[in-house]
């Protein structure tokens, strides 16, 4: 039996855990919070009391936590004193590129392989084992990467070597950033012009302003039963995360001399929505923002 350790077992990271334990595979898992803890352990994973703990016998240790520096210093201070030699350390967390590759660095130096895995697809597909993986790793792990992903994935993805998944991720989610926001400048134009925005859903999915965040993410309720829009904005993709995730690309971009202006001014709509109480909301309610109406 494979045995896993599970760090970070958050909104996406508990969802995941419980997938590995499903499967079959020895989860140890730990998380700061007692009360992610007690839900892993009723889904099947064996708590430990601290990070030291969870990895000393796992041959995989999985991380899904919020940000690079709660990353760098996971693996600095607790992953590489603690894993067993030779395991195999698959980081799934959205963080920067270069902490992506300084991290990658360090696990080769400890003698580990790593990868950076991070994912697509929300809580929802957390739950249910159907995440996209973007890989960043060298070729040779591949295989053994994959293996472990497995319960937890649709499908999975090599980019390229180290932090090539991250900046996957990064331009993946500028993409979904900015198109949300052209489907609900859209929806709320058609609204002051007269025209049902339903209908309008209907027609632009038939025709070429068809995209993921009009016909699978509706930001208007009703056209797309499943989307956060129905349900008030909340749960799903929240703001504070797609606004974190911008920030990435813009810093990537600035570094790298990447023109990126409808990037910035995404990035610059969601610190807005954000400041005016969005945050926690789904970010598809970035629509009620540009429709002019209040938020919180
Ligand atoms: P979350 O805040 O719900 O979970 C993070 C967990 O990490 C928390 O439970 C926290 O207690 C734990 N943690 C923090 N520091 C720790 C430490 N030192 N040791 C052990 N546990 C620690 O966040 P989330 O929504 O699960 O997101 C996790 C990552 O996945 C982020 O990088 C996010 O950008 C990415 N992501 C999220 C989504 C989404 O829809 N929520 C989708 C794709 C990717």
């Amino acid at each position: 039996m494979t045995r896993i350790a599970f760090i970070g077992l958050g909104n996406m990271g508990g969802g995941m855990a419980a997938n590995q334990a499903k499967d079959g595979r020895a989860v140890s898992a730990f998380d700061l919070s007692a009360a992610a803890l007690e839900k892993a352990a009723a889904a099947g994973c064996t708590p430990a009391g601290s990070v030291a703990e969870a990895v000393r016998d796992a041959e995989v240790v999985i991380t899904m936590l919020p940000a690079g520096p709660h990353v760098r210093s996971v693996y600095a201070e607790q992953v590489f004193p603690n894993a067993r030699p030779g395991a195999l350390l698959i980081d799934c967390s959205t963080i920067d590129v270069e902490s992506a590759r300084a991290v990658a660095a360090q696990a080769r130096e400890h003698g580990f392989r790593f990868a950076d895995a991070p994912v697509s697809g929300g809580t929802a597909a957390a739950v249910a084992g159907t995440l996209a993986f973007m890989v960043g790793c060298d070729e040779a792990d591949f295989a053994e990467i994959e293996q472990a992903i497995g319960p937890m994935a649709r499908v999975v993805f090599r980019a390229g070597d180290h932090g090539a998944g991250q900046a996957a991720k990064i331009c993946n989610n500028m993409v979904l950033g900015i198109s949300m926001i052209g489907v609900c400048e859209a929806l709320a134009l058609a609204e002051k012009l007269g025209l049902d925005p339903v209908k309008f859903h209907e027609i632009s999915s038939q025709s070429s302003g068809q995209c993921w965040s009009l016909t699978s993410y509706c930001p208007w309720p009703g056209p797309v039963p499943a989307a956060p829009s129905n349900r008030g904005y909340e749960g799903g993709f929240a703001t504070a995360m797609m606004l974190k995730d911008l920030k990435l690309a813009q810093e990537a971009a600035a570094r790298s001399g990447a023109a990126t202006p409808l990037g910035a001014t995404a990035e610059g709509l969601y610190a807005l929505f954000d400041r005016l109480g969005g945050g926690g909301k789904d970010f598809s309610a970035i629509l009620e923002m540009l429709r002019g109406r209040s938020v919180a």
